[in-house]
């Protein structure tokens, strides 16, 4: 529900001159007055147009409120929602609703600005050097994909990972796309890929006529579990059937145990590309979260830690996989006087511009990480002891960034589902989303061979009781404690 102010100054009687009424509009400057009768019951609503009809209608300043027709409120009762008032407002175009009890008695008026207020998941959050260096983009009218900014968007970015190469590129999904063209992945070959992730992980795997195989998670840290991956190799060679790369993904800001799955990929000599979208500024046991895989993925898109509007970054410590990366992502063009391809190449360049926006963004970075780790901690305390509700887990070994603060619910502990409380949420324009739905349960990739944990699919569950909640790091205190208490109103009964 949303702040609302107090009826008191604006409440009037019929006895009042339309004078005095006049005078209090004036004051209160809310367009509104409550016109209440001798029980003090909500009668009617007096505005600025009425009292202006009235005197065109020929009513003098000194007559009563008397003169004012009856006329049946607009009000909202207890139990009313963001939705529910947006809505009334819209339909009689007006800024201000009187909350009214069983006795039609006004607690409170709801203020248009605190109803429309919207909490996004994770919204984009500017620092205060983006601008300028936009504005030496457009000043050396380097506006071309490729200029200065993208030089020094890699080296600065490679820099704060401490990793000798990285290419700037248009998407994560296109810095995923050229790992596989890289690795050699082609029409029929095998790919591991984490099934709990969102789709771009996986659909390069498709884009390359390849074949995914999904691998579960470990309860522990939500990623890839190492168990799975195990079985999954043994299948493999068990079938005579290697697989050409494994994408591990690491989510929701957190890494996944890469110590365990780099070895065992490195027992079968299969590369490893790194899906580190979610988990910049994340770190894995004292490293930067994406310096593990052969190469490595981020991506700057609008809901990510830091953001270019849309980009990606390809990482390794392999000069020649990056070198490939920037070749392929523009055109595949050969070292000749002319136009020479030998090649299938791609469009995947960042904008100097855009690389302008990430160089600002990246000087933001460690801020945007204690600050979400600050949401999700002020959301751990102040929902602490609700029974059923459990949080990502953080392992020993993992420093999260917390990119989103995702819990449990438990349906029957809790006597209520995600899906009900995403619902709630949403009818007081806050948003919050169900975990990644995995991709072993999505049509479009069904009948693919998935490899569970061994105790049972993980991945399941979690996207059955799985919650996002708001986790920008640009919310306020207010904003976090509004998330707070929509959430108890639905669990604490
Ligand atoms: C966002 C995301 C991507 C894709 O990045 P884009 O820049 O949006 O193309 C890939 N993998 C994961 C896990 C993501 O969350």
């Amino acid at each position: 529900m949303a702040e609302t102010l107090d009826p008191i100054t604006i409440t009037v009687t019929r006895s009042m001159r339309v004078i005095d009424a006049l005078e209090t509009l004036n004051r209160t400057g809310m367009g509104l007055l409550l016109l209440v009768d001798a029980t003090g019951a909500l009668e009617r609503t007096v505005t600025d147009g009425d009292i202006r009809r009235l005197l065109l209608g020929g009513a003098r300043v000194e007559a009563t409120l008397n003169e004012l027709g009856s006329q049946p409120p607009v009000t909202l009762q207890s139990g009313w929602t963001r939705r529910a008032a947006h809505l009334l407002m819209n339909q009689h175009g007006i800024h201000h609703i009187p909350l009214v009890d069983a006795t039609g008695h006004v607690s409170a008026v709801i203020d248009r600005r605190a109803v429309d207020e919207v909490i996004y998941l994770s919204s984009p959050h500017m620092g205060d050097s983006e601008r300028e260096f936009i504005d030496d983009a457009f000043r050396t009218n380097w506006i071309a994909p490729l200029g200065p900014n993208v030089d020094q968007f890699e080296s600065e970015f490679a820099e704060m990972l401490g990793m000798p190469h990285a290419a700037a590129l248009s998407s994560g999904t296109a810095a995923l796309h050229l790992a596989l063209c890289i690795l050699g992945v082609g029409t029929g070959d095998l790919v591991f890929c984490s099934s709990l992730t969102f789709a771009a992980s996986a659909n390069p795997i498709a884009y390359q006529g390849a074949v995914p195989i999904f691998i579960d998670s470990e309860a522990s840290s939500w990623n890839m579990s190492p168990e799975a991956l195990e079985d999954a190799f043994a299948w493999a060679v068990a079938e005579g059937r290697m697989p050409k790369a494994v994408i591990a993904v690491d989510i929701y800001g957190q890494s996944a145990d890469m110590d365990r799955i780099m070895s065992i990929c490195r027992r079968h000599h299969v590369p490893v590309v790194e899906d580190a979208a979610e988990s910049l500024g994340a770190r894995y046991k004292d490293r930067p979260s994406g310096t593990f895989g052969d190469m490595s993925i981020f991506s700057f898109n609008g809901n990510k830690i830091i953001t270019t509007s849309g980009g990606g970054m390809l990482v390794s410590r392999n000069p020649e996989y990056v070198r490939r990366a920037r070749f392929l992502a523009t055109q595949a063009r050969d070292s000749a006087r002319h136009y020479e391809h030998s090649v299938i190449g791609f469009n995947y360049r960042m904008s100097n511009i855009l690389a302008g926006v990430g160089r600002g963004q990246l000087r933001m970075l460690p801020d945007r990480v204690e600050s979400r780790r600050r949401v999700f901690r002020h959301y751990q305390e102040a929902l602490a002891g609700i029974d059923g509700v459990s949080w990502m887990p953080e392992p020993t070994w993992s420093r999260s960034s917390r990119w989103l603060s995702v819990a449990t619910v438990d349906p029957i502990r809790c006597g209520r589902t995600t899906s009900d409380v995403i619902d709630a949420l949403a009818a007081e324009f806050i948003e919050a989303r169900h975990v990644w739905k995995p991709m072993h349960l999505q049509p479009v990739f069904a009948g693919s061979r998935y490899f569970p944990h061994p105790s049972g699919s993980v991945s399941d569950a979690l996207f059955r009781d799985g919650i996002c909640l708001p986790s920008g790091s640009n919310m306020t205190d207010a904003q976090i404690d509004r998330v707070v208490e929509e959430v108890r109103r639905v669990l604490v009964r």
